[in-house]
């Protein structure tokens, strides 16, 4: 077996910056190093109706949107398999029978479910398909065999779901899942970026974000509104560089280059933080440099996406026949979970001879 990649997102919007450093980014290097054999990225639509069952059309409208965006970062069809979860039938099946093996006080301790829940107000409403949502992705993990998950900070309790889901199932059936592992971003600022707001987590729900698609004008004005240190209020004043998105935002983005270029008077990003701790440098200045930096990073990805969008019936054909290519790699996997379950009934010879003899000695 070799090394595979699942991964994905749900089309609730188009696809933002922290999406991009969580998990985005690094898809397209992995994808780049030739160091894996197969790469599954998926379009996690079934799993956004499971918190927009009212809502289709948004869902099916931010699919195109999605698939613009990987295509945009770099994901390239040619060496990645780019696909629709609710086209691939196995999935559901395979969700079914994991449902088994999960009990109800597990799912409701996942901290990620339970801030979601309290995030969307659902208290005693919660949907039965949102709340087992963590069984539904075990499934699009294991059904292409993944064995790494590159993905944001907030999946570590989908993952940890799932190993425990792929555990239970080995023991009891029999070997037969892949044991998958959680791929973090290397830079903690990229764990979890927090939003434009300064709330913890840039969240397209939460209508905090830059998205990759915005244009250089309202990516500029959504940076120099920012939220920074609220007790910085003059320029002579100290700041706090801790948990402050403007440099948090820095950390994720910035090089050293990026200062010989747009802001020679620092080295780097520790001689900035210390005169900002300090006093005595004003966030505009920051805003401004932060506001180059990611220009730098987003312009080549709009005018990609540019280019793609000319042809939105090709996008729309290359997601058909990833999706094709996905399906038969989870009937692959569907029928050997069924085979070790032993509910392959058709398929296997000795049961009905078994049983045949059974019934015809008794008579
Ligand atoms: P929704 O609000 O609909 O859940 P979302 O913005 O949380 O949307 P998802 O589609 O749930 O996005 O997440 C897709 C991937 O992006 C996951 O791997 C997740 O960990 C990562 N991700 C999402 N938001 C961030 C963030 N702010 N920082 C780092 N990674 C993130
Ligand atoms: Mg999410």
């Amino acid at each position: 077996m070799g090394k595979i990649i699942l991964t994905g997102d749900r089309p609730t919007g188009r696809l933002h910056v922290g999406h991009y450093v969580g998990s985005l980014k690094r898809r397209v290097e992995l994808q780049n190093s030739g160091e894996y054999d197969k790469i599954f990225i998926m379009i996690a639509d079934a799993q956004a109706l499971t918190d927009n069952a009212d809502n289709p059309e948004k869902v099916r409208q931010n699919i195109i949107e999605v698939a613009l965006d990987y295509l945009s970062a770099g994901l390239d069809p040619e060496k990645s398999t780019l696909f629709i979860q609710s086209q691939i039938p196995q999935l559901t099946e395979l969700s079914f029978y994991y449902m088994n093996l999960v009990t109800v006080s597990r799912l409701q301790r996942n901290p990620t479910v339970k801030s979601e829940i309290q995030m969307r107000n659902f208290e005693a409403s919660i949907p039965v398909g949102f709340f087992t949502y963590p069984i539904s992705q075990a499934a699009d993990i294991t059904a292409f065999q993944a064995t790494t998950v590159p993905v944001g900070e907030d999946q570590m309790p989908m993952l940890e779901q799932t190993r425990e889901i792929v555990h239970k199932f080995n023991t009891v059936y029999g070997e037969t899942l892949t044991m998958p592992d959680i791929l973090l971003p290397d830079n903690k600022a990229c764990l979890r970026l927090p939003g434009t707001d300064g709330k913890a987590k840039m969240s397209k729900s939460l209508g905090n974000c830059i998205y990759l698609s915005d244009s250089e004008e309202d990516v500029r004005k959504k940076i120099m509104s920012m939220f920074t240190d609220p007790n910085h209020l003059r320029v002579e004043d100290p700041g706090q560089v801790e948990g402050n998105p403007v440099f948090i935002y820095l950390d994720a983005f910035c090089r050293d280059e990026h200062f010989e270029k747009y802001l020679p008077d620092y080295k780097n990003l520790d001689e900035l933080k210390a005169h900002y701790t300090r006093g005595g440098l004003g966030d505009v200045k920051v805003k401004k440099f932060l506001n180059k930096v990611i220009q730098e990073e987003l312009a080549p990805i709009r005018e990609r996406r540019k280019e793609f969008e000319k042809d939105i019936p090709a996008v729309y054909r290359m997601l058909e026949e990833g999706s094709k290519k996905a399906e038969a790699v989870a009937a692959e996997t569907l029928a050997q979970v069924k085979r070790s379950m032993k509910i392959n009934y058709f398929e296997d010879r000795a049961l009905i001879e078994e049983q045949a003899k059974r019934f015809n000695s008794e008579a």
